[in-house]
């Protein structure tokens, strides 16, 4: 089987960049996990389910169809579709992040991506990015990493990001709060929660630019 790489970590550590990077560097497929959980959240906001109806989020989770196509261009995230919707630019909007880290702890919604994730994972070459890619969906991963950053710092991330996709501007102080908030979520959720696998490497991302991080990956998958 060919490689997987594993990279978790909280909100705006830098993961899809990262490993977008790391994927073009080892010819290795990107896997964009908390994209399939907007596309989900996406899909409920739209057609009004209540985010506590987990009987109806389950069976939408179960019944969509998901595609993800990385893009070319290492500057553009994946391009999404759910149903033959493009909901690339939809699944980042505020309101799908604010109620995603809701529909990412329901243990029906987990179930259906997961399943997912490992069959397009079966023949290995992917580097999947996310919470739970470590401890869960790819415990027998080659590599793990955990990314970590201050919080000041991915909130300056996030900012530029949605600068990038042409989203509205939002306060500093906004995006820490919301991904403090995004990550306690993620973080004490019963199934699954964000953690850090036991023999993942942490890579501290602070100060550090985007090959460098890349770079220590690389690193640690050819040793
Ligand atoms: O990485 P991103 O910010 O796009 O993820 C959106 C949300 O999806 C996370 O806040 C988390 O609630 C959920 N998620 C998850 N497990 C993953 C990836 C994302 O629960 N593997």
């Amino acid at each position: 089987r060919q490689p997987i790489i594993a990279i978790d970590g909280p909100a705006g550590a830098g993961k899809s960049t990262v490993a977008r990077r790391v994927a073009a560097e080892l010819s290795l497929v990107y896997l964009d996990t908390g994209a399939m959980y907007r596309a989900v959240t996406w899909l409920v906001l739209q057609q009004n389910i209540a985010i506590d109806d987990e009987c109806a989020i389950a069976e939408l989770a179960n019944q969509c169809k998901i595609e993800l196509t990385p893009s070319n261009d290492l500057q553009s995230p994946v391009r999404v579709w759910v149903n033959d919707i493009d909901v690339t630019q939809a699944i980042r909007t505020i309101e799908v992040t604010s109620q995603v880290s809701a529909i990412a702890a329901q243990s029906a919604v987990r179930q259906a991506l997961v399943k997912q994730q490992q069959s397009w994972g079966k023949k290995g070459g992917l580097v999947a990015e996310g919470r739970d890619i470590g401890t869960h969906v790819f415990p027998d991963a080659e590599v793990k990493i955990f990314l970590t950053a201050s919080v000041s710092e991915r909130a300056r991330r996030r900012q530029q990001d949605f600068k990038k996709q042409g989203q509205p501007e939002v306060s500093l102080e906004q995006l820490e709060r919301d991904i403090t908030e995004r990550d306690w979520k993620d973080s004490t959720r019963t199934v699954s929660p964000l953690q850090k696998a036991a023999d993942a490497i942490e890579v501290p991302t602070d100060g550090l630019s985007v090959a460098e991080i890349a770079a220590q990956i690389i690193n640690s998958y050819q040793q």
